[in-house]
């Protein structure tokens, strides 16, 4: 850990950090200052809100223009007015004993011919909004053509705010030679998009969340019977179909076992543990890095150094002996801004412990079901259209078509349709038509152990994730309409059009009593008092994984989609005769179709690698 004095910072700047009573620099600010202040590169740097980032590339900005010099050398791109606003402040303190330093801001709705005159007094920094800039630039009220160092701040919001191509153009008007600084949260694809286009070798840093366990990855567990363990991991791979995982067991030896049976039926999935030689780990670490491999099936020893960002989802198939240990798992995936879900499969005996390490992680899990079997079907089959909605054509068929057209000549588009997706589609049909339900009611006397009290009374409401409720956000909404404390609301379970939460008995009159003609953004908002203790099974099938996730789930799963996760998992058929030796679902299995012959497959490692966009 350094101070500020050993970051190389001069003593001017030095001076304004003890006015302004910085201790010591944080994470994002140790990493970049000595990169920036020593070297002249491009940087990207990936970090949080409040990690400091301004500090991170303003102090290296103030130490390296030239202050004697009144040409504009220094450039920040800012998402919005206040942003820029902020900025432009902190760079003056940041620069207070900096004699002769003029730092402006040029942002919208404020008059653009003062801004104007400020710049030509002699701005060396100029801190400005994308739309404003280019205004500026485009009547000639701006020169950037000296620009020594150009800043992206928070680079995802301004990319998310439609601002690509007012970066682009202003970013034209400035010196090939310049370096760039990216500051973002995240990095969805167009944030890599426009650091590959502008960016020669950047130096990239991460700084992990401050907050000990990433809010970027919600927890679930699923109640399930212990012999039907398996099949319930095979089902939550096969309901999320880009799933690129860690599948966590207690032993090598399970380990092992879990990870052969996957092969076996089709998955590419690898074993990590310690009875495997340095070399062989390499070689499996290297396949799971390109993504040959989908799912790792590791012990926690062997899994600690995994460094790998897109991780997609943690799966605890057994719990850890220390469930202290769930937080090493867990923080496996929600990398580098990423949202990731980690999901626990829990006996009965175990559900207790769900309880205490939701005292560790201070977050609540989700309980979930596992899908039933034509809930998985609908899932791949939608996955199936939006992959083929988005395959780029090859038009090596071109030649060939004609042929295909004529075999298909008596043929409807709606006929041709489900023809084509029957192909995928009936695979998997046919292997989970007479699948059971793998849930495992939870009984009365479970219920009221797992539960916060066992004197709480369960509602239910007549909103649920249709009307944009997850259950942080139904939680909150609850708490804040009945002037609640942060633990008064608890067992929230958020469904398609309804939910269900727990308040201690002694609220119950206050509860319905304010639900009685409460109405909300135009409707009424409806409370009763469910017969139902804590699963409500009763009432309405689960939607499983996909659907009712959280909305930044989705978005996180969208964000991998147009990310480096590849669409080419093979869809293709023909795989309907391969094994029928497991016996844990039923005879038929729907085989991850991959290589079509079964020595690729059964080792995992030589699929055709997965192209990375
Ligand atoms: P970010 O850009 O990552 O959102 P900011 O640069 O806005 O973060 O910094 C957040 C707050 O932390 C600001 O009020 C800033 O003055 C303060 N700050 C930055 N660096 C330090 C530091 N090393 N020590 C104490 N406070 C700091
Ligand atoms: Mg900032």
């Amino acid at each position: 850990m350094n101070t500020f004095q050993e970051l190389g910072l001069n003593e001017d700047l030095l001076h304004a950090i003890t006015d302004l009573g910085f201790e010591t620099p944080s994470d994002v600010q140790q990493k970049a200052i000595p990169i920036l202040v020593d070297k002249e590169t491009d940087l990207v740097a990936l970090a949080q809100t409040g990690t400091g980032k301004t500090a991170a590339f303003g102090f290296p900005m103030l130490q390296k223009i030239n202050i004697d010099s009144r040409t504009t050398q220094g450039l920040i791109l800012s998402p919005t007015r206040e942003l820029c606003l902020q900025i432009t402040n902190e760079m003056k303190l940041y620069g207070k004993y900096c004699k002769g330093l003029n730092v402006v801001a040029i942002y919208g709705g404020s008059s653009i011919t003062d801004q104007a005159r400020d710049v030509k007094k002699g701005a060396q920094i100029i801190v400005a909004t994308p739309g404003r800039m280019k205004d500026m630039i485009n009547r000639k009220l701006v020169d950037i053509s000296k620009i020594e160092y150009a800043v992206l701040d928070e680079a995802d919001e301004m990319l998310n705010m439609g601002f690509y191509e007012d970066i682009t153009d202003i970013l034209s008007y400035t010196p090939a030679e310049k370096n760039t600084w990216l500051f973002s949260a995240t990095m969805p694809q167009e944030v890599s998009t426009i650091a590959k286009k502008f960016m020669r070798n950047p130096t990239e840093i991460t700084v992990g969340n401050k907050n000990e366990s990433t809010n970027q990855v919600s927890h679930e567990y699923y109640l399930i019977n212990s012999r039907d363990r398996y099949d319930a991991l095979k089902r939550l791979s096969d309901a999320n179909p880009d799933i690129f995982s860690v599948v966590f067991c207690r032993t090598k030896r399970d380990t092992q076992k879990v990870a052969e049976q996957l092969i076996e039926d089709g998955y590419s999935a690898a074993a990590l543990h310690g009875d495997l030689s340095q070399n062989q780990r390499d070689l499996v670490m290297k396949s799971f890095r390109n993504k040959q491999i989908e799912m790792l099936v590791a012990t926690d020893v062997a899994a600690r150094g995994i460094d790998v960002d897109d991780i997609t989802h943690v799966i605890n198939y057994q719990l850890p002996d220390e469930i202290e240990t769930y937080t090493h798992r867990s923080g496996r995936t929600g990398r580098a801004g990423k949202t990731g879900v980690s999901m626990v499969l829990v006996s009965k005996s175990e559900v207790r412990k769900i309880k205490s390490i939701e005292r560790i992680i201070k977050k609540q899990f989700d309980k979930k079901e596992i899908p039933d079997g034509m809930e998985i079907c609908e899932v791949q089959l939608m996955s199936l259209a939006n992959k083929i909605h988005n395959t780029e054509i090859n038009h090596e068929i071109d030649k060939y078509l004609t042929s295909i057209n004529s075999l298909f000549a008596d043929t409807s588009k709606d006929e041709l349709i489900k023809k084509f997706f029957s192909v995928e589609f009936t695979r998997f049909y046919n292997y989970y038509k007479k699948t059971k339900n793998l849930n495992v009611e939870a009984s009365f006397s479970d219920e009221r152990e797992f539960s916060k009290e066992s004197n709480s009374t369960r509602y239910f409401i007549n909103v649920g994730s249709k009307d944009g409720y997850d259950w942080m956000s139904l939680k909150d909404f609850l708490k804040d309409v009945l002037e609640l404390g942060r633990d008064d609301v608890f067992k929230v379970e958020v469904k398609d059009s309804f939910s269900f939460f727990n308040t201690e008995k002694e609220l119950q009159e206050k509860v319905l009593a304010f639900f009685t003609d409460f109405k909300h953004e135009g409707r009424f908002v409806n409370v009763e008092v469910s017969e139902n203790r804590g699963g409500d099974r009763s009432r309405s099938r689960s939607r499983g994984p996909r659907r009712d996730d959280r909305k930044g789930g989705e978005k996180g799963r969208s964000d991998r989609r147009s990310g480096s996760r590849s669409e080419n998992r093979s869809t293709s058929a023909g795989s309907g005769n391969r094994s029928e030796r497991r016996r844990s679902e039923n005879a038929s299995k729907p085989r991850r179709s991959g290589g079509s012959d079964s020595k690729s497959s059964s080792s995992g490692f030589d699929r055709p690698r997965r192209s990375r966009r």
